[in-house]
């Protein structure tokens, strides 16, 4: 699984971000091999996720969240946190 999830983010053009109209929720629409998914951070439209909690497309979205999040200033995060210090150099 985690092979799956790695090899999705290996590959960008599979993936496309995008933002929920309804409430301008971010989400990522991801091209699997047989199927499109769209994944939230809560919510994936894949069978697996569905039925096991836990896929390679919610990883390899989870993982990129992570990747997103390290990139961030810590001046840009809109709370400040009391792990800030793993940003600090
Ligand atoms: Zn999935």
């Amino acid at each position: 699984m985690r092979a799956g999830a790695e090899q999705l983010l290996a590959e960008p053009s599979r993936w496309t971000s995008a933002r929920r109209k309804a409430d301008g929720k971010p989400f990522s629409i991801v091209r699997g091999r047989t199927n499109t998914y769209y994944t939230t951070a809560d919510a994936y439209t894949c069978r697996g996720f569905r039925e096991r909690g836990i896929c390679s497309h919610s990883l390899a979205a989870t993982m990129r969240e992570a990747d997103e999040a390290a990139r961030l200033n810590p001046s840009e995060l809109p709370v400040a946190t009391t792990f800030g210090s793993r940003f600090t150099r």
